[in-house]
């Protein structure tokens, strides 16, 4: 981790590109919501270390393992229904509110940018949403209370779709999935249109999604990165801080007379 002096260069050299920023792109990932209470993958105690994750072929193939991502989501549903908005999502919402911000491209599934205010319009999730579910045949919506009182009531087994007989599952992108080609195109098209693009809280090894900040760099942009570990790519970033997200953007955003 930067620490002490370091840090507050590093924060000043934010605070100035965020004053001349005019279409940055925020690129998050989960370590924006460790505040809120939710863990990240990667991080020591991270859910990567407790359960790996369940890929899409298994979750359509093994009916049991469908069983085990339903019992794995609820276990985590109060860590998701509690969490609030941390520093790191308000002061993005207030750097699109500003007009600095064009857009926000999140790999995280937990909602938080839109209970920050975030409009769907100015939000493209990569890896889609967890806190509802669809059927993955016909595409029909279904809420987590009725999937999880089905599943309690039918001995902790995964309900299938009423109306098609579908495996139902959590609007997100599993490992193995297909990535949502609309979602890619629009993180495409605000990537190669940024001027900044601020990576924030990604361990930026999940592809495609690590793809953009590469891109953007590429493109022209001035590529920043804010995260407690250094990533893959810290060594063609324009400014690297190795800090607190909640930290460190929430006092550049402030210093730039933007909060
Ligand atoms: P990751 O776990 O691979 O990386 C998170 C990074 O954030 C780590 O390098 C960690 O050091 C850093 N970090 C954690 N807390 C921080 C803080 N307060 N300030 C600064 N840095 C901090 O996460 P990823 O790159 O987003 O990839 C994991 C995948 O898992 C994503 O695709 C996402 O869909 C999913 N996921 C989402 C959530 C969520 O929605 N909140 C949580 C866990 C995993």
């Amino acid at each position: 981790m930067t620490t002490g002096d370091d840090i507050k260069a590093a924060g000043d050299e934010l605070t100035a590109i965020l004053v001349r920023m005019r279409r940055g792109v925020a690129f998050t990932g989960a370590g924006i919501s460790t505040e809120s209470g939710i863990p990240d993958f990667r991080s020591p105690g991270g859910l990567w270390t407790r359960n790996r994750p369940i890929d899409f072929a298994t979750f359509l193939s093994d009916r049991a393992m469908r069983d085990e991502a339903w019992r794995r989501r609820f276990a985590m549903e109060d860590a998701f229904a509690g969490a609030r908005p941390g520093r790191g999502h308000r002061a993005l919402a207030h750097l699109l509110g500003e007009g600095r911000l064009a857009g926000i491209v999140t790999q995280n599934i937990d909602g938080l940018h839109q209970a920050s205010g975030v409009r769907d319009d100015r939000l493209v999730e990569l890896h889609g949403n967890t806190t509802y579910a669809a059927c993955l045949e016909c595409g029909e919506r279904y809420e987590l209370a009725w999937v999880r009182q089905r599943f309690e009531t039918h001995g902790g087994r995964a309900p299938d779709c009423l109306d098609c007989g579908g495996p139902i599952k959590t609007a997100t992108i599993s490992f193995g999935q297909p990535m949502p080609a609309e979602a890619m195109a629009r993180a495409r098209a605000l990537t190669q249109a940024c001027d900044v693009f601020l990576a924030l809280g990604s361990s930026l090894v999940v592809w495609p999604a690590a793809g953009f900040p590469v891109e953007a760099k590429r493109r022209g942009a001035t590529l920043v990165i804010v995260n407690r570990e250094p990533t893959e790519i810290d060594d063609i970033a324009d400014l690297v801080i190795h800090a607190d997200i909640g930290d460190v953007l929430g006092r550049a955003a402030a210093s730039a007379g933007t909060m």
